[in-house]
């Protein structure tokens, strides 16, 4: 394991670009097994926005084996055993997720920046070193040595060296980017898009044109259970 200063840029084992659940969950598995981690988060504190919020049940057990369901569970769920296709306004099918998924489990809607608070607070529980507000310019990498990422921080540039760096950095990765990785893109064959909607019985009142479809998820703010 490498922890070592030089010349003002600390190495590391890890250093991960993005604090996102990507980012965090795997910083807090590799500093509990040891490893020395550095995580780069943009955000000082993470934003409400569209994302995802509904975890399948499949996504629940791998939360349960990566022991981080608890936490998940404390950031505020609203727990959906059923998948209910609606046709014209009317529920056709009813999937109860409890009983005919492997693990038994149901679905769970999250606040997104909950459970981006829960995971990084995990990690930094983990002993990962979570620098927030840390933006990464650039990364160094070539063949034979450790690669270099260069980044803000309360006003400062600093360097870090690890052996890896991980971009979970998103979908518009810098990281990718900089590490010369091609983008293979499928053709599109959906599209999605969310919106945050508050009040009962709003999509009731609207009407979707033949070709949609809309999936409407209950959101858990506050409510620690359904
Ligand atoms: C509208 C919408 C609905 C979705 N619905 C679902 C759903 O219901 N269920 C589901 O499972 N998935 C859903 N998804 C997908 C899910 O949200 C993403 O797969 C998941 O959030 C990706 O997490 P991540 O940690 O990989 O990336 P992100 O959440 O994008 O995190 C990347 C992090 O990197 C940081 N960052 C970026 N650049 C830098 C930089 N240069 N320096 C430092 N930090 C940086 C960002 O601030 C961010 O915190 C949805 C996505 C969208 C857009």
């Amino acid at each position: 394991m490498t922890n070592r200063e030089s010349m003002g840029s600390m190495s590391y084992d890890a250093v991960i670009v993005g604090g996102g659940l990507g980012g965090s969950v795997l910083a807090e598995q590799l500093a509990r097994a040891g490893h020395r981690v550095l995580v780069l988060e943009r955000e000082a504190q993470f934003k409400d926005r569209v994302r995802g919020e509904n975890f399948m049940s499949w996504g629940v057990a791998a939360a349960r084996r990566l022991g981080i369901y608890d936490d998940l569970v404390n950031a505020g769920r609203h727990v959906a055993p059923n998948w209910i296709l609606y046709l014209m306004g009317q529920p056709t099918r009813v999937r109860d997720l409890c009983a005919t998924t492997p693990g038994g489990d149901p679905m769970l809607n999250i606040s997104h920046r909950r459970m981006q608070e829960a995971m990084i607070a995990r990690a930094v529980a983990a002993g990962a070193i979570v620098r927030r507000g840390a933006t990464t310019l650039a990364l160094d990498a070539a063949a034979g040595r450790a690669p270099v990422v260069t980044y803000d921080v309360d006003g400062e540039r600093r360097t870090a060296s690890a052996r890896i760096v991980v971009g979970a950095d998103g979908r518009a990765s810098n990281v990718r980017t900089w590490a010369g990785f091609d983008v293979v893109r499928s053709p599109e064959m959906l599209r999605v898009s969310g919106m945050l909607i508050e009040g009962r019985g709003i999509l009731s009142r609207g009407r979707i044109r033949g070709g949609s479809s809309i999936m409407a998820r209950r959101r858990a703010v506050d409510r620690p259970a359904c």
